[in-house]
């Protein structure tokens, strides 16, 4: 479907210049969609979507408040509006390996420059690559609305594909993530048609290392179900345990056991079985590496 399509729905544009305007407007009642990089709504409403739609919320004016990468004394806070590309080049962003490792991998430079994590994360989509990494760091989903403001826990955060804990008159404005422990390391790993694609899955895996045992292991998975999905409950199987090749080999087995992946467009559930297990082992060894471990 060719993207320079016109747009056919009739609606109202409004700019708001301030994050408070922006809220004002979206407790109006109004069918009201926030316009952040564009590059999942302007392709959907481009597409023909049925998305009810009576005013467009262009956030160009208030980025200034939501664009941003600050320490919040033990925590990361990054602003929603934060673009992919500015991400990509943070050095704090570098120390969470999994992110580091997702930004450069998604779309291309130009769509990077445009979308935003805030974007990334509201679409919701099952293959968002930002989400797995967030879910390892155990990430808080920061949202306001002009009643007030509210914080999600991103494991809690995804409903379905397209669907989150957003209310219509609600905005993410930040993501919280917890600082980077010491002896920690972690690693997305994604598998593609060609590059710059949304995957036919990916998998993060984050561990904790003292001395050569594992103290903490969590796994996400992307595109394997209707939500980015944590395995953490499985992965959690692995703490206490001296870290080993064979330890990874048969914690990656039993993840992949574990999902009901589906077969689409981009690929078959017996492929992303296969595959799971292959760069479930591959993350957990490298993020082993990553926290200092030697295999
Ligand atoms: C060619 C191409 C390749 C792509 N490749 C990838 C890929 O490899 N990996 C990947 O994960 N994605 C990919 N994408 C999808 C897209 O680029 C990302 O999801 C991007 O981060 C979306 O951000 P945005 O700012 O453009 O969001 P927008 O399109 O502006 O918004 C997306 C949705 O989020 C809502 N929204 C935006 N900001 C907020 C906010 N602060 N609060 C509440 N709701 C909000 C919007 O209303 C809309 O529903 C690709 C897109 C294209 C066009």
């Amino acid at each position: 479907m060719s993207t320079t399509r016109l747009l056919l729905n009739e609606f109202e544009y409004i700019a708001p210049a301030s994050l408070h305007d922006a809220l004002d407007l979206l407790s109006t009642g109004n069918d009201v969609k926030i316009l952040a990089g564009g590059t999942d709504l302007l392709v959907k409403l481009k597409s023909g979507v049925d998305i009810p739609l009576e005013i467009l919320l262009d956030t160009k004016n208030i980025a200034q408040e939501l664009d941003f990468v600050a320490r919040n004394g033990y925590e990361l806070e990054i602003g929603s509006l934060t673009k992919l590309s500015t991400l990509e080049k943070h050095d704090t962003i570098r120390k969470y390996h999994a992110l580091s490792d997702a930004l450069p991998l998604m779309a291309s430079v130009a769509v990077r420059n445009m979308g935003t994590i805030g974007g990334n994360i509201a679409n919701a989509s099952p293959a968002a690559d930002t989400a797995c990494p967030l879910i390892v760091y155990d990430a808080t989903v920061c949202v306001s609305s002009a009643d007030g403001d509210r914080e999600v826990l991103i494991h809690d955060f995804f409903k379905g594909p397209g669907q989150c804990d957003l209310l219509h008159d609600e905005m993410i404005v930040s993501f919280r993530l917890p600082e980077v422990a010491p002896n920690s390391g972690s690693c997305f790993l994604k598998k593609t048609r060609v590059k710059p694609d949304i995957s036919k899955i990916s998998a993060t895996a984050y561990l904790e290392r003292d001395g050569d045992v594992i103290s903490a292991c969590k796994v996400a998975l992307g595109s394997v179900a209707a939500t980015p999905l944590c395995l953490c409950e499985i992965a959690l199987g692995a703490v206490a345990k001296k870290a080993s090749l064979e330890l990874f080999e048969e914690l990656a087995k039993k993840i992949a056991a574990a999902i009901r992946p589906i077969d689409d467009n981009r690929s078959t559930a017996e492929y992303r079985h296969a595959l799971a297990e292959m760069l479930v082992k591959e993350a957990l060894e490298t993020a082993w590496e990553r926290a200092g471990g030697i295999l």
